[in-house]
């Protein structure tokens, strides 16, 4: 039996900080390895010990194996857990570690180079009785002799890399005119994105459902699976949402699923955890697709519906030579429920999924939401940290779990729903939306979901920008920190009738927004469209019912009372109100309604009564000339000329009542 005092994590983000958790409540001391980009970040404040290994780029630094094994020598790490991605797959890298002495935590090398490459993999899995996706894996790789292994599988077809992973190197071809074109266009990827131009055909199975058993296996021989992943709600075949167990599959087909995962693993003497990959088709029939030899990023759904499991504890475990603690049986009885996650990431799914990077101003969960204990949250961010541009865009996962699959989708959408992240773009919206669509709510979906209904998925939701620049409005009016009336102490007031403007803008929709303070203490307010961006005004009478930094409660005159979170970043107020997020920007002064947008001159800078007008149009006028007096609250306030120039257009009337900002005198 091997001692493990010390867990160096060759991996960032969520994946590190889980497993620091895992070792805390063991017992066993962190170290956590890192890039220039990741110097601040959430799981190197987690660790123990941390050591810097290099640049922010993947390849000078967590993929340096050099650099990982130096860090675990220095500090004195006895075991090292890759996590996903980087070299977790990586067979030279497990020796290199075994080498040194330190415990690789994780499968053998041999079981990695068995399943490293999909053409190897299939044929071991076949020669295991498991059932493979018809196709080609031959020898032969000229595009000729691929093209006439493709007549006899028929179309559509999926061209693979045997090296690819992550989604990428696939084509799909429908129809022999492509075959050619498309066979080159994968080797000329495979080669560059891999070092590898070996390609696989297989038959492209239609709607189908990506299933993958949960498999562990010890250093003496015993392997149980942990039923299955339904993994259907992806992107570029890449998942973002997975749950268990998988809605609509038989017991009969699950237990076939389970019992053929177990043969294969006996058959490559599999230690440590492991998922077998499988795509399953509308029928029933399913097929081998791949072994991932690592712990995978959606393991929190299967610790969601097996009792007391702790994947990474067992990973430990067995990486020190135990026994498994639990036999198939135990699993079956530990079996219970049903749970979901959600990969919230930094990227816009309006924009192709296009990768956002940036400061997470807010990261928040509405705290008597996150303390509940269905809801695990695993993230790789808090508020105020950046997502640096080099590496994967995952950000957090959301998991939820309940007694049946309705309670964990409830519960996942008050999860969402109760979640502020701003600063950045994310597909916190898309999920929320996946969790109300009638077809996942039916456990009915295929791996073209998201692509067939992205239209219903991403609708324009009408804009609550009125309501939040109110919220935001009346928060800044509670806090002092108006910018309404700069030159005017805060609280000032010309009279009941005056209202406090403010100007907010939401890309290029802008709002002007008008709070009344009533002598009950309530307020009347007012929310306007300008002329480019025309909307229903909005008016009501409020009560401010309570504020603090970063909330506001108003109840509005139908006795509903309006919650929302409020964060201000420089310029930027940052809303979420009824479950959406609004970024609003304060704009620093109130462009006149009538005035032309780049005009100079002199506006009021409060609401008040022009007493005087002291200059003509046409006249000359020379820098901090009183040009108009006004008289606010008793007392008179001189305005003056912004420069020297011409009075152009003089507005200002004697007598007449204005608003703050109003444009009184053009100055050119
Ligand atoms: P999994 O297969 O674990 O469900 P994916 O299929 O989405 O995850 O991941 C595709 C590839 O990208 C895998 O090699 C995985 O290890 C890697 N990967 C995914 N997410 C991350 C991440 N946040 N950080 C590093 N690597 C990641
Ligand atoms: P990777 O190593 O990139 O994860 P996989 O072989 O696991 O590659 O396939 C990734 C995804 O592509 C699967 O989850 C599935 O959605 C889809 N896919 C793979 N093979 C097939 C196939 N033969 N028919 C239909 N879809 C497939
Ligand atoms: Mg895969």
């Amino acid at each position: 039996m091997k001692e493990i005092r010390k867990i160096l994590v060759a991996n960032r983000g969520e994946i590190a900080v889980r497993i620091f958790r895992t070792c805390e409540r063991m017992g066993i001391a962190t170290v956590a390895v890192f890039s220039d980009a990741d110097a601040s970040s959430l799981f190197v404040r987690r660790a123990e010990e941390a050591v810097r290994i290099g640049r922010a780029a993947s390849r000078e630094s967590y993929l340096v194996m050099e650099r990982v094994l130096d860090a675990a020598k220095k500090t004195g790490a006895d075991a090292i857990h890759p996590g996903f991605g980087f070299l977790s797959e990586r067979p030279e890298f497990v020796q290199a570690v075994q080498d040194a002495g330190i415990t690789f935590i994780g499968p053998s090398p041999n079981a990695m180079r068995a399943m490293g490459l999909k053409r190897e993999a299939k044929l071991t899995a076949k020669a295991a009785g498991v059932p493979v996706v018809p196709g080609y894996t031959g020898q032969d790789q000229s595009t000729d002799g691929i093209a006439a292994a493709c007549k006899d599988i028929g179309y559509p077809l999926l061209i693979k890399a045997s090296a690819g992973g992550g989604g990428r190197g696939m084509r799909i071809v429908r129809a022999a005119s492509e075959l050619s074109d498309s066979i080159e266009s994968a080797r000329r990827e495979a080669e560059s994105a891999f070092g590898d131009g070996t390609l696989i055909v297989e038959k492209y199975v239609e709607r189908p459902k990506h299933i993958e058993i949960q498999i562990l296996g010890d250093e003496h021989g015993n392997v149980v699976h942990l039923y299955e992943r339904e993994c259907s709600i992806q992107r570029r075949h890449q998942k973002i949402v997975e749950e268990a167990p998988s809605p609509l599959l038989s017991a009969d087909v699950r237990a076939k699923m389970g019992a053929d995962a177990v043969k294969l693993a006996k058959s490559l003497s599999y230690s440590n955890a492991g998922t077998v990959e499988l795509v399953v088709a509308p029928s029933g029939e399913y097929y081998f697709l791949e072994v991932n030899t690592r712990l995978q990023v959606e393991h929190p759904v299967t610790e969601g519906v097996i009792e007391a499991l702790d994947l990474v504890e067992e990973q430990i475990r067995v990486a020190r030579g135990e026994k498994l603690r639990f036999t198939q049986e135990d699993v079956t009885r530990r079996w219970r429920g049903a749970a979901i996650e959600c990969r919230l990431c930094a990227e816009d799914p309006r924009e192709g999924y296009l990768p956002q990077s940036g400061r997470v101003v807010d990261f928040t969960f509405d705290p008597k939401i996150a303390s509940l204990d269905w809801l695990r949250i695993e993230t790789a961010v808090e508020s105020g940290d950046e997502v640096p541009v080099h590496y994967d865009s995952m950000i957090a996962k959301i998991i939820t779990h309940g007694t049946t699959r309705t309670d964990a989708i409830q519960r996942m959408r008050r999860a969402l729903a109760s979640l502020s992240v701003q600063g950045i773009r994310t597909n916190q919206e898309l999920l929320e939306s996946v969790m109300v669509h009638a077809d996942f709510v039916r456990g009915d979906v295929d791996t073209h979901f998201l692509e067939r209904e992205a239209a219903t998925l991403l609708p324009e939701r009408p804009s609550l920008l009125a309501r939040a620049a109110i919220a935001a409005a009346l928060h800044a009016d509670a806090m002092h920190v108006t910018r309404v009336t700069p030159h005017v102490p805060n609280g000032w007031r010309s009279n009941r009738y005056a209202p406090e403007r403010s100007s907010w803008s939401e890309g290029d929709r802008k709002v002007e927004v008008g709070i009344v303070r009533e002598r009950d203490g309530s307020f009347v307010v007012t929310a306007m469209g300008d002329a480019d961006s025309p909307f229903e005004g909005h008016l009501d009478r409020v009560r401010r019912v309570r504020a603090s930094h970063d909330e506001i409660v108003v109840e509005g005159s139908d006795g509903h009372l309006t919650h929302a979170r409020i964060v201000i970043d420089r310029d930027r107020t940052f809303v979420r109100l009824e479950g959406r997020s609004i970024t609003l920007h304060a704009l620093p002064r109130f462009p006149d309604r009538d005035a032309d947008s780049a005009v100079d001159g002199c506006v009021a800078p409060m609401p008040g009564k022009i007493l005087k007008v002291l200059v003509e149009n046409g006249a000359t006028v020379k820098a901090g000339e009183t040009l108009v007096v006004m008289e606010a609250m008793k007392m008179e306030h001189a305005v003056k000329a912004p420069h020297d120039g011409i009075a152009k257009e003089v507005r200002a009337k004697v007598g007449e009542q204005v608003d703050g900002g109003a444009l009184l005198v053009v100055v050119e």
